[in-house]
């Protein structure tokens, strides 16, 4: 049998587009329909109706575009125009067309359309907008809730208009296949009014077209049109109705004292915020509420200085335990790419210019990436959640002794990151005076470059109690940047601080993206200064510890080596292969202490040899050596040279670990001077590139001023801690 296609001719469906003026209805429209459409008036006033076609598969769409409006009363030609047309000419099916970024007043007439009770579909349109206000609509849940398909859409970008007559078309089926539109239910008293008026319809007539609810609700709301129809077709039957009618809604006013009209407009909406609350998280509300609990605590009179010392103390451990890990490694291949270097180049000037000036300057800091990255993450991190204007809140108090805000904090505290990027910080202060005094104070905050200079002393000299010591050197680190402040502001910045408000942003989820941009932004300042003044830096160190060339030495080192390697060749030649090694090995350790004492000396004679011995004077009374003291003098291209420059001078290569230890305490340093050195490091010249960026932020006056004021705050800090120690006996 042949099956003849019936359904050749294509189906026709009419879609009505109802919501709000602005919601987007005639973009969507527009998206629909292109350029058939047809634009007219509706039939008697003078509201414009455009009908649109579409083709969709087996369907021809045909597109309505209501009149936009906020309810479906009978007050406005436009609501009384939307709602006599899904009633009268029935389109297949009613499209509500909702601005998702304002639900709550969308509702109002969306449920007014569902309460039709004919086939309807939500159409959730500015979802960007709502993404943008922090508005998240769970639309399933909507869908549950009102038993009919949601939809999002953008209607200005064309999105989801296919999604939209895909879920119309299903919607007209399955109402075709018997389902009903689900009742929205209101409080037991209107509920009870709209059942009697119900029931008094089927009695009065069979024969009333439309949905029997709606009808009674209209008839309940006194709705004019609504009763005008029913008068016309029932006549005097019609008058049971009102009058029960009549009766529920005095029954109403004499319980609530307002018409029915407001007491169901009030339920309407009390529905609403029911959906309201089950589908929509409110981001930005919820971090708001949210923010304020966790401020309870963490910006709480008592609570919140622990817990910020906790931060800091956490920020430091993840930055010093996890960054020694990569640290290991990238020390690891300094040292191979040295080696190799070092077998295959032929000796020339160049490849000493190359091993020890480029690599092992920029080696000896490169290792100290890794926990530079990690700090600067940890700063990220509390800046992106919010928690760095907590900070500063929490430290307003004690700022306000430098008469400083707290918010003079939030650089200062980067500054133990690195002082580049936190002077660059002190951009957010409005005040030019609070800006200069903030970037005076930030070298005091010890940056991460120092940290390898605490590492090797406070590791030779104070063994376990090392992470005491480098604790207490941050304290100090903090409490003269204040009293600096508390000073300067005395003597150089007089005047009342002006009256700012602290912004309390809420907090937010970081997102692993803006961190590591914020990470890399900063760590990438530490890198070009690698690139270039540190290079620089130790192309000139390398330069002055490596001229002048020949140098008269008080002991002939090179017979010494030459002598012990032919004795040697003649013990290996006469014994078995096992002891060979252990020669070899003797041999080994034997040439390399002469050449550390004949590097000591012929660094000692160099032109930085020279430098540090014309220093003494000046860091002798503070209980520092000539090698010391020119690794501090290096340390000014940047605080990381300090270490490697001691390497050089104590005459250990770039070999850091306890060989540098074990040469410091031969060298005669004590733990006290050790202290003292570390004071210095702590609070003396910021790095080079600090200085050129504070002359950038402010003039060559301030950055001349502060080269000089932190040297002598340096020296004098140094010179207390050293002779007070001396007197006290621990020299
Ligand atoms: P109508 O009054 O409901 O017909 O609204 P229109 O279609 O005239 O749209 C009102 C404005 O909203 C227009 O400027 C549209 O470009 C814009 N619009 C429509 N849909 C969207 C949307 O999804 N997102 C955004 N951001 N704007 C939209
Ligand atoms: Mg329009």
């Amino acid at each position: 049998m042949l099956d003849l296609k019936k359904d050749d001719m294509n189906k026709k469906l009419t879609i009505a587009l109802a919501g709000n003026p602005n919601s987007g209805k005639t973009t969507i429209f527009n998206n629909l329909t292109g350029a058939r459409q047809k634009v007219g008036n509706w039939p008697g006033v003078t509201v414009e109706k455009k009908e649109g076609k579409l083709k969709h598969k087996e369907y021809d769409l045909s597109i309505i575009d209501l009149p936009g409006t906020y309810s479906l009363t009978p007050f406005s030609i436009e609501e009384i125009t939307a709602r006599d047309f899904i009633l009268n000419e029935k389109p297949d099916i009613v499209v509500t067309i909702i601005d998702a970024s304002n639900l709550e007043r969308s509702l109002f007439l969306a449920i007014q359309i569902l309460e039709l009770g004919r086939p309807a579909l939500f159409v959730l349109n500015m979802a960007d907008v709502a993404e943008t206000k922090g508005i998240r609509i769970n639309e399933k849940k909507l869908s549950e809730l009102l038993g009919l398909p949601v939809v999002f859409t953008i209607g200005n970008k064309n999105k989801g208009i296919n999604t939209l007559v895909e879920a119309a078309i299903e919607e007209v089926k399955q109402f075709d296949e018997g389902k009903k539109s689900r009742d929205i239910r209101y409080s037991n008293e209107i509920e009870a009014c709209i059942s009697k008026v119900e029931t008094q319809i089927i009695q009065s007539a069979e024969n009333i077209d439309g949905a029997l609810r709606w009808n009674a609700i209209k008839i309940l709301e006194d709705d004019k049109i609504v009763k005008d129809k029913f008068q016309n077709i029932l006549s005097g039957e019609s008058i049971k109705i009102f009058q029960t009618a009549e009766a529920c809604r005095k029954r109403i006013y004499d319980l609530f004292e307002d018409d029915f009209e407001i007491v169901l407009t009030d339920d309407r909406y009390g529905v609403i915020a029911g959906i309201i609350k089950e589908t929509i998280t409110n981001l930005v509300r919820k971090r708001i509420d949210m923010s304020r609990n966790i401020d309870l605590v963490l910006t709480d009179r008592f609570f919140g200085i622990p817990v910020f010392v906790f931060f800091i103390w956490a920020m430091f451990q993840l930055t010093f335990s996890l960054g020694a890990y990569p640290m290991e490694w990238l020390d690891a291949g300094v040292g191979l790419l040295s080696n190799s270097l070092d077998k295959v180049m032929p000796p020339s000037m160049g490849k000493d210019l190359l091993l020890d000036g480029v690599i092992a300057g920029i080696g000896s800091i490169i290792i100290f990436l890794p926990n530079i990255l990690i700090l600067f993450f940890c700063i990220a991190l509390f800046e992106d959640t919010g928690y760095m204007a907590r900070a500063a809140f929490i430290m307003d108090r004690v700022m306000h002794t430098s008469g400083l805000h707290g918010k003079s904090f939030i650089p200062m505290l980067m500054g133990f990151g690195c002082s580049v990027p936190a002077i660059m910080a002190t951009r957010t202060l409005e005040n030019d005076k609070d800006r200069i005094l903030t970037i005076l104070m930030t070298p005091f905050m010890s940056c991460s470059a120092r940290l390898p200079v605490y590492i090797v002393l406070a590791g030779s000299f104070f063994a376990e109690k090392a992470g005491t010591v480098i604790f207490m050197l941050y304290l100090t680190g903090i409490v003269i940047a204040i009293l600096s402040g508390r000073f300067l502001r005395a003597i150089l910045f007089k005047g009342e601080d002006a009256p700012f408000i602290m912004e309390l942003p809420p907090y937010r989820m970081p997102m692993l993206k803006s961190l590591l941009i914020h990470m890399w932004e900063r760590s990438k300042m530490f890198l070009k200064k690698m690139g270039g003044v540190i290079l620089i830096g130790s192309i000139i160190i390398w330069v002055l510890s490596s001229f002048p060339r020949t140098i008269s030495y008080s002991a002939d080192y090179d017979g010494k080596i030459n002598a012990l390697k032919s004795d040697y060749s003649q013990r290996i030649a006469a014994t078995d292969a096992q002891e060979a090694e252990e020669l070899k090995r003797q041999l080994n350790l034997k040439i390399k202490n002469i050449d550390n004492t004949k590097e000591q000396e012929r660094v000692s004679k160099s032109y930085i040899g020279k430098i540090g011995k014309a220093l003494e004077v000046f860091f002798e009374p503070i209980g520092i050596g000539w090698q010391a003291s020119v690794a501090l003098v290096t340390g000014f291209v940047a605080k990381e040279v300090v270490v490697s420059t001691m390497g050089v001078l104590y005459g250990v290569g770039n070999d850091e670990g306890d060989a540098l230890e074990k040469a410091l305490k031969k060298s005669g340093m004590t733990a006290l001077s050790a202290l003292s050195m570390m004071i210095f490091v702590l609070l003396y010249i910021p790095c080079f590139a600090t200085i050129v960026t504070i002359y950038k932020e402010t003039s060559a006056k301030w950055a001349g001023f502060n080269l000089i004021y932190t040297t002598m705050v340096a020296w004098v800090m140094s010179f207390l801690v050293y002779k007070t120690g001396m007197v006290l006996g621990f020299g």
